[in-house]
């Protein structure tokens, strides 16, 4: 039985005290359902201070990209390891931003999927098809060549370990989310698509929805059977806005 996750994806947004005040808030008033399980992920220079601060609490940390390299004369980079050694969980890799405005690659995507996995990390991989992509028919091809990139790379059994996001670009921050029947339609090839190589680990796999996703339309999204929780952008800033979305997966039990 696969347990919904709830991610946040910050983005380039927070202080110190607005992150002080936010991961409070979302520790305090975190469900008690234990089939919940609350992920945040804020900008590189505040893992260390929201991890410790989230200590005990049982809500995770994640990184919002990481270095496909170990380590060594790259300047600006993180890598997998440092990520761990500050309290780090999980990472973000392959996120429509990234892979548009810093020009990242499928081959990119999933070395630093490797990265992550070898370090300890479980990488969570966004896969999505932009509006003009869906509009061409272009959408399963699109999403299976970020997913083979990775398959090809890291093999099923990495998904054992792995949790993947389903972000159509035409969804992300424009207020515009996918009905539960299309992103459930997406879901459903994503998993078949694992199904194919490994009924198991297929099985247990988080597949997550990010794109406008609000306490609104969680509960929608939620219910649909191949979606197991959110990547969440604008409404992970507020703890109100993240926990109406956790309560929306919690009331799922
Ligand atoms: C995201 O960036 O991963 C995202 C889903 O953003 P938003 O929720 O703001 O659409």
């Amino acid at each position: 039985m696969r347990k919904f996750l709830v991610a946040g994806n910050w983005k380039m947004n927070g202080s110190a005290a607005a992150n002080a005040e936010l991961v409070d808030g979302i520790a305090a008033g975190k469900p008690a359902s234990d089939n919940v399980e609350l992920l945040v992920c804020p900008p590189f220079p505040y893992l260390a201070s929201v991890a410790e601060r989230l200590s005990g609490s049982g809500v995770a940390v994640g990184a919002q990209t990481v270095s496909e390299h170990a380590g060594g004369a790259f300047t600006g980079e993180t890598a997998a390891g440092m990520l761990t050694d500050v309290g780090c969980t999980y990472a973000i890799v392959g996120h429509s931003e990234r892979r548009t405005l810093m020009g990242e690659t499928s081959a990119q995507v999933a070395a630093k999927f490797a990265a992550a996995l070898s370090a300890g990390l479980t990488p969570i991989l966004c896969v999505g098809e932009t509006l003009e992509e869906r509009e061409a028919g272009q959408m399963v091809a699109v999403i299976d060549e970020q997913l083979d990139a990775v398959l090809d790379g890291s093999g099923v059994e990495a998904f054992g370990r792995a949790v993947i996001a389903y972000e159509p670009v035409w969804a992300i921050g424009t207020g515009l989310t996918a009905t539960p029947e299309q992103a459930q339609e997406v879901h459903r090839h994503i998993r078949a698509r694992l199904e194919a190589l490994d009924a198991s680990v297929a099985a247990g796999v988080q597949i997550l929805y990010g794109g406008s996703c609000k306490g609104d339309n969680a509960p929608g999204l939620f219910v649909q059977p191949d979606i197991d929780g959110g990547l969440i952008g604008g409404a992970s800033l507020k703890a109100p806005d993240f926990l109406a979305i956790a309560e929306a997966a919690a009331a799922q039990n």
